[in-house]
């Protein structure tokens, strides 16, 4: 029988794997103190647990993240793990360090079938969903590996305060998994983050954003790109199946359970595609309705890609257009340029070796007749 990864147990799941183990259900809570707050890594350092208990776990259970091919420290301190997934596939795990904040950003899937035209990890085809333990696993790895260059011990104070997954794949897409995860993010034996700490994002997966909204609503940022549905379905394919009126009322809904009060809009700015004043006044009229904020992403580019940064005055003037229709907006800083760890960079170099990006090369799309 294969080992059971306690990375990938909620404390529901952990209960049930401790009491058919024998054990009483506070001995899950004892397990998560240590794996997930102390990062242990090994069932012997776990001193108040009996011996015949860590006995029983060495032989069944194990604690593994993915391993790390690749760890890189950019001159801004953002720092990026490479991490093995098995069969070629890597993923990336970036961390964000800022004066009020640490933030991790974490992967979900190994790829993306959503394919939006304007992303290297959506270019890359699809490979496979990731665990409940390989998502929880870069949040476990990342936390005890930033307190060991901190020089913290295992009961020092938290660096990561903040979780985003916006790295690699659509979360939605992988809800199963994902939805435990975020359980542990939240739960005080574990990661013990507030709701509003952890946010996911979205290309706009509308039935999984309501179950969301049952099941453990975090903070919510959706992937708009876009103003009007032509312009939509060529960027990001998942409008045509979710247009944006749906999507829209999938928000509206979402805020009644949100720990916070509006929707994050994430907007990349792409040059003569998506960024003119027209497009911003559309915007506006677009989620007249929605209580939300807007972050502009400045396009990161890549070879394939055919698109272009919209430029700083441009993004300066949209931004501008937005705020003085009253709603919040930031345009997001580029971090970690220097080791490519900005969105939709991700895990790229690793998968051109395994040929997989070149044979997804064919599916580039020029976007020069795109709506503007
Ligand atoms: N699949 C989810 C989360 C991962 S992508 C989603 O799409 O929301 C995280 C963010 O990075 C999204 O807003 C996405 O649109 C953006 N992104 C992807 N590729 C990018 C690129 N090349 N430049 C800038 N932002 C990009
Ligand atoms: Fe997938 Fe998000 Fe990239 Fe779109 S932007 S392809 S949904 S990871």
């Amino acid at each position: 029988m294969p080992r059971t990864n306690l990375l990938g147990l909620d404390l529901a799941a952990l209960t049930a794997y401790t009491e058919s183990l024998g054990e009483k259900p506070f001995r899950a809570r004892q397990l998560a103190r240590w794996i997930h707050q102390r990062g242990a890594g090994d069932f012997d350092a776990m001193s108040d647990l009996a011996k015949s208990l860590r006995a029983k776990l060495a032989e069944h259970a194990e604690i593994r993240a993915p391993s790390v091919l690749r760890d890189t420290t950019s001159s801004d301190g953002t720092r990026k793990w490479l991490l093995d997934v098995g069969a070629g596939n890597a993923i990336e795990t970036v961390f964000i360090p800022e004066d009020d904040r640490g933030t991790l950003c974490i992967s979900t899937q190994a790829g993306c079938a959503v394919n939006c035209l304007f992303c290297s990890t959506g270019r890359q085809g699809f490979n496979r969903n990731l665990t409940t333990a390989e998502i929880v696993g870069q949040l476990w790895w990342a936390e005890h590996a930033l307190r060991r260059t901190a020089g913290l011990g295992a009961e020092g104070e938290r660096v990561i305060s903040n979780v985003v997954l916006m790295g690699m794949g659509e979360p939605l897409q992988n809800y199963d998994a994902v939805l435990p995860a975020l359980r542990l993010m939240l739960d005080d034996n574990a990661y013990g983050l507030s709701r509003r700490r952890v946010t996911l994002s979205t290309s706009g997966m509308v039935p999984q954003i309501d179950r969301l909204a049952g099941d453990c609503p975090v903070a919510l940022a959706v992937s708009l790109h876009a103003s009007n549905d032509a312009l939509r379905d060529r960027l990001v394919p998942l409008n045509r199946k979710y247009p944006l009126a749906e999507l829209l009322g999938a928000c509206r809904r979402y805020l009644r359970s949100a720990p916070r009060d509006f929707i994050t809009f994430e907007y990349v700015m792409l040059d003569g595609v998506n960024d003119s004043d027209a497009r911003a006044d559309e915007l506006i009229r677009l989620v007249r309705d929605v209580p939300c904020k807007f972050n502009l992403i400045p396009f990161n580019p890549f070879p394939e890609a055919g698109l272009k940064r919209s430029s700083a005055e441009r993004i300066r003037a949209f931004a501008q257009r937005l705020i003085d229709a009253g709603i919040v907006t930031t345009t997001r800083k580029t971090r970690g340029d220097d080791i490519d760890a900005a969105c939709g960079q991700l895990a790229g170099e690793v998968l051109d070796r395994t040929g997989v990006s070149e044979r997804n090369r064919g599916r580039v799309v020029p976007i020069a007749s795109a709506t503007h």
